[in-house]
């Protein structure tokens, strides 16, 4: 069974995406199988693989609608043993048609259930919410990764109410945790930072060692429609992502904060 991750914040820009699609390319050169969904209206990390929706004949809203096809809504190697299943925009409107639905919140779990055993690892990408499609990316993941911008005191709002939709997740008896909580855009010369670092302690959840720092080059590899890690994996935030990506690998982090 693979493991499953969605990296999830209501907050936008804390580099989810960004940290979805460069943990994808470094696990995938690593050799282990990976699969990234996107679940996000705006399909930012179909174009971080320099993809665009309409050259798929199936998407996520697709393998959501209907399980049986999951499969074909899975594009191999966009990136060395990375497969994508991509977004669309039309996903919001799935937000709206499923909110009748029975187990409304088990759709993306279904589709993933049937394709699985082909990874090792599948990272969900979500929305900037927690609208119906994060939570089926939380009923389809045992781990929710939440980055956490260093520039933005928001994020740490966003990062809170994963938190706690989770806690009411786990009164349901869904087996979903917090793996970590993932400091981006660090600048030890912003005095922000040092605010919000102390205010993580706030949320009661592991926070992984690993800092990902702010550098230019991300925003660069996203106009070359690939993850840092492959456009220059020898850059600073490259490497970051290396040492992340074997810090979450080994299941070990730093303790519960108080
Ligand atoms: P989200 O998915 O949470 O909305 P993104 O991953 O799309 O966030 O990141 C938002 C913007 O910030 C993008 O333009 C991305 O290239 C940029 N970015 C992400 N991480 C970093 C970083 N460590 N340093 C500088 N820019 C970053
Ligand atoms: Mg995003």
């Amino acid at each position: 069974m693979a493991r499953t991750i969605a990296v999830t914040s209501q907050k936008g820009g804390v580099a989810k995406t960004t940290t979805t699609a460069n943990l994808a390319a470094v696990w995938g050169r690593a050799h282990r199988r990976v699969l990234c969904v996107d679940l996000d209206p705006q399909f930012a990390l179909t174009r971080a693989f320099g993809c665009v929706p309409s050259q798929f004949v199936a998407t996520t809203l697709d393998a959501m609608r209907d399980p049986a096809i999951a499969a074909t809504a899975v594009h191999s190697e966009v990136a060395p043993n990375v497969a994508l299943m991509p977004g669309r925009r039309e996903l919001r409107n799935l937000e709206l048609s499923l909110a009748v639905e029975v187990k409304r919140e088990e759709f993306l779990a279904r589709a993933l259930a049937r394709i699985q055993d082909d990874y090792d690892i599948i990272l969900i990408d979500c929305p900037p919410n927690l609208g119906l499609l994060t939570v089926n990316a939380l009923f389809a993941a045992r781990e929710a990764l939440v980055p956490v911008s260093m520039l933005d005191s928001g994020a740490l709002q966003g990062a809170g109410e994963v938190q706690a939709t989770i806690e009411t997740l786990a009164q349901r008896d869904v087996a979903i945790r917090i793996t970590a909580l993932v400091r981006t855009m660090v600048d030890p010369r912003r005095l922000a930072g040092r605010a919000i670092e102390e205010a993580l302690a706030s949320v009661r959840a592991p926070i992984a060692e690993t800092k990902i720092p702010l550098r230019a080059e991300f925003q660069n590899a996203t106009v070359l429609g690939l993850p840092l890690a492959i456009a220059d994996p020898h850059s600073v935030g490259a490497q970051a992502y290396d040492r992340l990506a074997t810090e979450l690998g080994a299941g070990v982090l730093g303790a519960v904060a108080a």
